[in-house]
């Protein structure tokens, strides 16, 4: 498999036109990450209310595989709850570092398994997640959450 094949059309597209880039206005956490292996960075916001991801942006720049995947995990992720959104990381996580396990709900994730056989892209491929993760469990967001 060269590194061309990871490149699919799907994730091209996510490149060239991300869903849900901006900075979202009234988020309850927010959070920043940096892969300098890449030159990848990402920073992503989410309104968490009650337990319930309304909505999720991102702002990044860098390769491919960062920008598509964080398009993608905005689109994953709003609308599911807490723990689904943990559940999601936790399975995307497994699939690019070679550990799969609940791919099934993955979905179009699934366009990222190759990721897992080119170690210096895993991190671009995970960035955007352990950024959300980071935003889901910020103070703020969990204040949101206990304010019910
Ligand atoms: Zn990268």
């Amino acid at each position: 498999m060269d590194l061309g094949a990871l490149y699919q059309d799907v994730i091209l597209e996510h490149n060239r036109s991300p869903k849900n880039f901006g900075e979202l206005k009234e988020s309850s956490g927010t959070a920043h990450g940096r892969n300098p292996m890449c030159g990848d960075e990402v920073t992503i916001w989410l309104r968490v209310d009650g337990d319930v991801v309304q909505d999720v942006s991102f702002v990044g720049s860098g390769c491919a595989i960062s920008k598509a995947s964080a398009s993608m995990m905005t689109q994953a992720v709003k609308g599911k709850t807490r723990g689904e959104a943990t559940k999601l990381f936790e399975a995307f996580h497994g699939m690019v570092t070679g550990h799969p396990m609940d791919e099934a709900t993955l979905g179009k994730l699934k366009v990222f398994s190759g990721v897992s056989r080119f170690p210096t892209r895993v991190k671009c491929a995970s960035l955007a997640w352990h950024a959300m993760k980071e935003a889901l469990e910020s103070p703020a967001a969990t204040r949101a959450d206990s304010a019910r």
